[in-house]
């Protein structure tokens, strides 16, 4: 790497490892993610991506006992399929690890102990549910019952899905297991707890000095603190998860949030270890400046941006191993879906229960990656909720990335092969319109790369459709289907002016659809650069056998999406 590039560790959100994948999921964490890190690699920067799936926690054991299945069993399975839809899809992780290996559960059990030696951990009894017919204690999502609040009767051990209150268990109404329908009832247990309280002041100062946050999680986050914080238990009565090191906690494991954020340092050294090189996760975790940015759904953002900074402040205290703390926590809203219901449009809620979503996989098994990549990264959630829909997916994709770049790119290839022997070489001299079209470019690089590193991705593919507006724009007014007959040489200067534009719209296209710009440099042969990069204009361009990159999208195709969708909501 050179001596001026930025080291960046990103991650993506963990996901269960309890199901497929779906859209709402992907443009939350890992799309934006993805767009921004191949952007990042392209500028020379320093830069690890890592993921995992999260194994543990309540979520995985409900799933394993309603199939009859050994939690392992579950986790097992999931890992690979996902690993597989996110390599599909194209999703570039550096490491894709899981939080059930032996090393993560030695730094989890390595954090509680020096979150401990600095007096930030306490022991205190609570109430939990209890079923005294499968003598257990239940964790929160195993209760249900009616809600205190709006006497929803269906109401989750720890959220109302009707009313959305929060409130503990026990308070629910006529309380009973999910598993057996039975009765539970209150019991004592004895829990550790972070002691969230003593971190409020530093947590305020860090959060209050992000400049660059986007605003609604700064905001949020400090309004939870001013609320005033609370001790949070970070153990729980589960015997799937990674143990306690303590006496008379052997029944008991760490709660999943205490070590899902782990996994990202857990992740990374497993790629220090797998590049042969175990030490340089430090470099990406203890130096102070490093950009650590967790790419997130807004669900998960207490926990980054306030819980998990708490513990890295906590466990970096002794001195020894200081932790960097998170640079950036771009939170993204919620993706909805467009359902033809009784021939109307409306917007649903995604339900993965009811089989209402977009699987990925299976998008996957009627479209290529990029055209799908491109229109989720059109619609992502930057700064509010969004809709999927299919008509909309089929609209976007063959206007805009057929319309307008596939368009611009196919003209430019076609015409330099036929017309020109597939040559595009630097002239003498560029006449004024295309030494203004590069001029325009570079002002277009300027406000895709601000918008990029913002990080917001769908706002820099608005920047990137303004390119190819303007390349086409440059094509038509040159017009080289009337010069390459009366003037050959002016043809000549035209496509290669082109060949340039060609060659940063690729560039700036690959964070999108990185396939299609692979088999694009099969058949167009010189730089893929910005043109705010070229030192000096290369020296030409070769174009041998180019083949349209994308397919539209057709009626039929989306009529048969639309139908299994409606399908679901029939049920
Ligand atoms: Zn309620």
């Amino acid at each position: 790497m050179d001596q001026n590039s930025e080291r960046y560790l990103v991650s993506s959100a963990l996901p269960y490892a309890n199901g497929p994948l779906h859209v709402g999921q992907i443009v939350g964490a890992y799309l934006p993610a993805d767009a921004f890190v191949r952007y990042l690699r392209m500028r020379g920067e320093d830069v690890v991506y890592v993921c995992g799936t999260d194994e543990h926690g309540v979520p995985i054991t409900l799933t394993a006992e309603r199939e009859g299945k050994d939690p392992k069993e579950v986790v097992d399975y999931w890992w690979s399929h996902m690993k597989e839809t996110f390599e599909r899809f194209g999703i570039s992780f550096d490491n894709f690890s899981r939080t059930s290996t032996p090393l993560h559960a030695k730094n989890t059990q390595l954090f509680y102990r020096k979150l401990k030696e600095c007096g930030y951990i306490s022991e205190a009894e609570s109430k939990q549910m209890y079923s005294p017919t499968e003598g257990r204690f239940l964790p929160d999502r195993y209760v249900e019952g009616t809600c205190p609040v709006c006497g929803y009767k269906e109401a989750r051990g720890d959220q109302c899905d009707n009313c959305g209150s929060w409130y503990e268990a026990y308070e629910l109404i006529e309380p009973h297991s999910k598993v057996t329908g039975g009765p539970a009832e209150v019991r004592e247990t004895t829990h550790l707890y972070l002691d969230l309280p003593k971190f409020s002041d530093r947590l305020r100062a860090y959060v209050a000095g992000q400049e660059h946050w986007r605003t609604s999680v700064k905001n949020f986050i400090l309004g939870i603190i001013d609320g005033g914080l609370e001790k949070r238990p970070i153990t729980r009565d589960i015997q799937w998860g990674v143990p306690v090191p303590e006496p008379g906690f052997e029944d008991k494991r760490f709660y999943v949030w205490f070590d899902a954020c782990i996994g990202y340092i857990s992740s990374t050294m497993e790629w220090a270890e797998n590049v042969g090189e175990p030490d340089r996760w430090r470099e990406y975790w203890q130096e102070p400046e490093t950009r650590l940015i967790h790419f997130i759904g807004k669900d998960n953002t207490v926990f980054h941006a306030l819980v998990w900074p708490a513990l890295l402040m906590g466990t970096g205290e002794d001195g020894e191993e200081p932790y960097a703390l998170p640079y950036d926590v771009p939170a993204n809203e919620f993706m909805n879906l467009e359902v033809v219901v009784d021939g109307e449009r409306r917007a649903m809620q995604m339900s993965t229960s009811r089989n209402l979503a977009v699987w990925l996989h299976e998008a996957l098994d009627r479209f290529p990656a990029d055209p799908l990549r491109f229109y989720l990264a059109s619609n992502l959630p930057e700064t509010g909720d969004v809709v999927f829909s299919w008509r909309e997916f089929q609209g976007r994709v063959n206007s805009d990335l057929i319309g307008n770049l596939g368009n611009y790119i196919n003209r430019v290839l076609s015409f330099t092969e036929k017309y020109a022997d597939g040559q595009a070489s630097r002239p003498e001299e560029l006449p004024e319109s295309g030494l203004a079209v590069l001029e325009d470019f570079k002002e277009l690089e300027r406000r895709y790369e601000e918008r990029m590193l913002a990080p917001k991705p769908r706002e820099a593919l608005g920047e990137l459709l303004a390119m190819g507006r303007r390349a086409n724009r440059f094509f038509d007014a040159s017009a080289p289907w009337k010069t390459r007959k009366e003037d050959p040489e002016r043809t000549r200067l035209t496509l290669y002016v082109c060949s340039v534009l060609l060659g940063s719209l690729a560039y700036h296209a690959a964070p999108y659809v990185p396939e299609a710009v692979e088999r694009l440099q099969g058949f167009f042969t010189g730089p893929i650069l910005r043109v705010s990069d070229l030192e000096k204009l290369p020296e030409g361009y070769r174009v041998t056998g180019a083949k349209p990159l994308f397919q539209r999208i057709e009626d039929e195709e989306v009529a048969a999406v639309e139908e299994q969708l409606s399908r679901a909501v029939r049920g």
